[in-house]
């Protein structure tokens, strides 16, 4: 068993490819599994912050276009549309659960800015001390290349930073890190990993599924990251959200990242 049963404050990070179909569609389902499993393990005492994707998807499905635009100004304007209903169907959804949700749009400029970044500390903590949820995005419509996150793994790292997180949890359309390409036959799960290798980083390979964007290596980016502040990792598989309540209980379920700040 793992020994993360003492875990705190937790940060779960849900990928384009858990939140929407093959289409771009929203999975309402399992966004509202995803919610009430949430809510309850913030009932039992936690912190829960949510860092989730999907406003370009979401925007590009509202607005009715026929492919993800290519033009920043047509992604802005889709991230725009999206987000204002993502929120919206959170907020319905944790409602539901008596949860109150605040929405919470980052650039990178929270970590390189040394004001900002205590500015986003402050608001963080009041936010959890009020008994809210945070649910964290980068923010697209005004983001530039220059202060961009570029991705939502290190995005939900950099979260588990400025929160002081203990556990970070990534939801994904697999069940964690293989050993190499994970469609090879004899491809392994790997249940934990201590140290992070280049033999690591090469088994992560390139990049994901269409709908998500940067396929394990930039989650492996986001654990080396998110050590910085002695945040333990967990890859897993989204589809099933109430695996998140046997993860807690130390169950080895997807990939476990074990460590340690350099
Ligand atoms: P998300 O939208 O959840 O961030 P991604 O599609 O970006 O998801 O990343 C997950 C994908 O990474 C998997 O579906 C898989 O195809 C790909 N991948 C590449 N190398 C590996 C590996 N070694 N282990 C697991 N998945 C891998």
């Amino acid at each position: 068993m793992r020994d993360i049963k003492s875990v705190q404050k937790i940060v779960v990070k849900v990928g384009t490819s858990t939140l929407t179909f093959e289409q771009g569609n929203l999975n309402l389902k399992r966004i509202e599994e995803l919610v009430r499993v949430l809510s309850d393990i913030k009932n039992s005492g936690k912190q829960v912050v949510l860092v989730s994707s999907g406003a370009i998807g979401v925007g590009v499905s509202r607005l009715r276009l026929s492919e993800r635009p290519n033009d920043i100004k047509d992604k802005q304007a889709a991230a725009a549309v999206g987000q204002c209903q993502l929120m919206s169907i959170y907020d319905e959804f944790f409602r539901r659960y008596n949860q109150v949700v605040g929405q919470v749009l980052l650039t990178k400029d929270v970590i390189t800015n040394k004001i900002m970044h205590e500015n986003a500390v402050n608001t963080f903590d009041a936010l959890l001390n009020y008994g809210a949820i945070p649910i964290v995005n980068e923010n697209d419509t005004v983001s530039t290349y220059e202060i961009m996150f570029g991705d939502n793994d290190r995005l939900s790292a950099y979260v588990a930073n400025i929160v002081d997180a203990d556990l970070l949890i990534m939801l994904t359309d697999i069940d964690g890190l293989y050993d190499k390409n994970p469609s090879e036959i004899d491809a392994k799960l790997i249940s934990e990993v201590q140290e992070i290798t280049d033999e690591i980083r090469n088994n992560a390979g390139g990049v994901g599924s269409n709908r998500g964007t940067g396929g394990m290596a930039t989650k492996i980016a986001a654990v080396e990251i998110a050590c910085a502040s002695d945040t333990k990792t967990i890859v897993m598989d989204g589809s099933n959200p109430a695996a998140i309540y046997d993860v807690l209980e130390g169950a080895e379920i997807g990939t476990y990242f074990n460590v340690k700040r350099n």
